[in-house]
């Protein structure tokens, strides 16, 4: 079956079709409307963008919402990580801001997790909930060239998402595990 994908973010596209294609599992993109994120956790914003997606284009969608939970800031940026530094924000300023509000915090109050919340809507109104969180914390400063958004700063061990190669971040990324979740469901509903 072919999978719509709810997502204008080309990194989610190229993370989801590289986690999920080698499961035989096909995703394609399509000009889909923007939907506002009005839900209050990831798992309520998955959903109105995978629901969106599939009336939109009567097809199977898929949708994640993800963001980085940082504890030092009671779960900020949370369901907020887009839109943190504004709407017209880049991904460096976002970062810059989340650095800044944490400069006086030592590294053993800097845990957060990354979230991803997966929703799959299928025409008939059913749908699939999954999700997948990895656990890390904040680093001091940007390091790391691959990835995108929080990618730079946020630290898995010692080394930040940005300074894996895109199979090892896979290996342990919120999103990764939300996607191998959702290939099982996947095979069970389809029998393998
Ligand atoms: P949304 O899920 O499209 O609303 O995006 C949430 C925010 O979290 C955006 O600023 C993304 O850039 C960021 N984000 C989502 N997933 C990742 C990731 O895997 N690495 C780094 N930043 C991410």
């Amino acid at each position: 079956m072919k999978y719509v994908m709810a997502t204008h973010n080309q990194h989610k596209v190229q993370e989801l079709q590289r986690i999920l294609e080698p499961l035989h599992i096909e995703v394609t993109t399509a000009q889909l409307d923007e939907v506002e994120e009005t839900g209050a956790t990831f798992a309520e914003n998955a959903f109105l963008k995978a629901e969106a997606a599939c009336k939109q284009t009567g097809m199977p969608s898929v949708a994640d919402d993800s963001g980085i939970v940082v504890d030092a800031l009671d779960g900020a940026p949370g369901v907020y990580s887009a839109r943190y530094a504004g709407e017209d924000a880049t991904d460096a300023d976002r970062n810059r801001k989340l650095l800044n509000e944490l400069k006086d915090v030592p590294a053993e109050q800097r845990t957060a997790r990354f979230v991803s919340a997966i929703c799959v809507v299928y025409p008939d109104g059913t749908r699939i909930d999954v999700e997948g969180v990895c656990e890390g914390s904040v680093a001091f400063a940007p390091r790391g060239t691959d990835g995108f958004g929080y990618d730079p700063i946020f630290l898995v061990g010692e080394k930040t998402y940005a300074e894996l190669t895109p199979a090892e971040k896979d290996a342990v990324s919120h999103r990764g595990k939300a996607l191998r979740k959702l290939a099982e469901c996947l095979e069970r509903q389809h029998g393998g």
